[in-house]
């Protein structure tokens, strides 16, 4: 089922709570002033009470049944309070009752020493009553009254009253709710302008932003995050797009090189040495080709957050001193030094061993690309404060300070064809850097042209993993 909108639930609520207020509120008012006139008609009844009382006083201090209903008699035969008037003596004797109450005789509880008047509304002969019954004391004689008045202005008062509550309730209620939609209409309608503009943006305009709001309150917050959001989106997006366009790029030119010698081998009939060069040749770029394709795959897999390294504590002396034995043989074949010094120390680091090579494997590789014999290549391994500090340093070509704000871009190399005669396809650092990053360390370059570049990664040290207890 379709969700209503915003702005009708919340006309719908708003109705709700209106309606409710008015109900409590006119409930309220209609009690109040029917309090308030009951309370008026039960004055003058107590009033009427009261000047009964006087007017039994005035017949003497013990009058006889005989002349107290003379007196009341008199006094009230022809009174309009008259109608409406019982009084008897405490043994039940009749002093006076009106022709009305004979006819219609009226049941009320009797009124006892903690409520000495009792009040009640009746209806006799389709008029409304107000009764009030009650004990009266005079010169130590108890009489027992009853008095009414006819209350019809009382009860026509409250029924215009509740007639007016009634006829402009309904009336309000669709004027408030008229309003209300209204109100949440404006109130949302810059969201109905986002929903329209975020609708116009896909992958071919990603560098559209949504309609700028000055509203000034939470809605120009959600627009603004939003536009934040895309920016975000925006430039990922170019980085992937140009990451594409680059990895396309550099798989093109080995690539085409197979071809070529393919085609130039097949073109004419050789010898066999003429066949092998070739063959040599084709493997060399595959061999490329192959790294290449490698280290593409790490990096899509490092952005998509799939590459996930397997941390644990890794003796770093160790580490390093494994590599040694292979960049000697690279050092000696490029006829450079090669020079170690690793701290007799062990430390530990939290790592994955097989990335922590990788990550020395690619730093040192440059070292020896980047240095031409005769030139030395140093890696050592020292604590700096918490750290690990692991540096390769080379006395080779060296990288302009211009140069070296940009050699970790992907695909940055400086001396683009220099740098793929060596191999390189400009991915090296990159993937370092995010090493070093998933290690939560720092790689910091020092380098001057013409006199080589030294390459400091700090490593977080760790506790050395708790050691297996040794069977007794
Ligand atoms: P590549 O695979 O091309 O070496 P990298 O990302 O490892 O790619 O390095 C990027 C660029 O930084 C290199 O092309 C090179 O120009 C420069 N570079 C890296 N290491 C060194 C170094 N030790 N000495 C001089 N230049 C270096």
């Amino acid at each position: 089922m379709r969700k209503l909108s915003i702005g009708l639930r919340l006309t719908l609520w708003y109705l709700a709570i209106f309606a409710l207020a008015q109900i409590i509120f006119g409930g309220g008012m209609w009690f109040t002033l029917r309090h308030h006139l009951y309370h008026l008609v039960d004055n003058s009844l107590q009033d009427q009470v009261d000047d009964l009382k006087n007017l039994i006083q005035s017949l003497g201090k013990d009058p006889t049944l005989a002349s107290m209903q003379r007196g009341v008699t008199e006094a009230y035969a022809l009174e309009h309070f008259g109608n409406y008037l019982d009084v008897r003596t405490e043994n039940g004797d009749l002093v006076y009752r009106s022709a009305f109450l004979q006819e219609h005789p009226v049941t009320l509880p009797q009124p006892d020493s903690t409520h000495p008047a009792v009040f009640k509304n009746r209806k006799l002969e389709h008029r409304p009553f107000r009764f009030t019954r009650r004990r009266i004391e005079v010169n130590g004689h108890i009489y027992s009254v009853e008095m009414a008045v006819p209350t019809d202005d009382v009860t026509k008062t409250l029924s215009e009253f509740r007639s007016y509550l009634l006829m402009f309730a309904p009336l309000l209620l669709l004027l408030a709710s008229g309003g209300g939609y209204w109100l949440s209409r404006r109130a949302l309608a810059p969201v109905d302008a986002i929903v329209g503009s975020a609708r116009q943006i896909s992958g071919t305009n990603l560098n559209s932003r949504l309609q700028k709001l000055n509203t000034g309150d939470e809605l120009q917050r959600l627009s603004d995050t939003l536009n934040e959001m895309l920016e975000r989106i925006e430039s990922a997006f170019l980085r992937v797009t140009q990451f594409t366009a680059d990895a396309s790029h550099e798989l093109r030119t080995p690539i085409s090189l197979i071809r070529t010698d393919a085609e130039l081998a097949l073109r004419h009939p050789r010898d066999e040495a003429e066949y092998k060069e070739s063959l040599r040749h084709i493997l060399k770029e595959a061999e490329r080709t192959t790294v290449l394709i490698e280290e593409l795959l790490s990096l899509a897999r490092s952005d998509s957050g799939r590459e996930t390294l397997n941390m644990h504590p890794v003796q770093l002396n160790d580490t390093l001193r494994g590599l040694l034995d292979g960049w000697r043989q690279v050092a000696t074949i490029r006829n450079l030094q090669f020079s170690d010094s690793i701290h007799a120390q062990d430390f530990f680091v939290m790592g994955d061993e097989a990335a922590l090579r990788r990550l020395f494997d690619i730093l040192l590789d440059n070292a020896f690309k980047y240095t031409a014999s005769p030139g030395s290549v140093r890696l050592s391994l020292e604590q700096k404060g918490g750290n690990a500090a692991i540096t390769v340093q080379d006395s080779g070509v060296g990288i302009s300070t211009e140069d070296q704000g940009r050699i970790f871009e992907r695909f940055y190399r400086v001396d683009k064809a220099r740098s793929r005669d060596q191999g390189g396809a400009g991915l090296g650092l990159s993937i370092a850097q995010w090493l070093v990053a998933q290690h939560r360390g720092s790689i910091e370059l020092e380098s001057r042209p013409g006199e080589g570049s030294s390459f400091r990664v700090s490593l977080p040290l760790s506790t050395a993993p708790a050691r297996n207890p040794q069977p007794a």
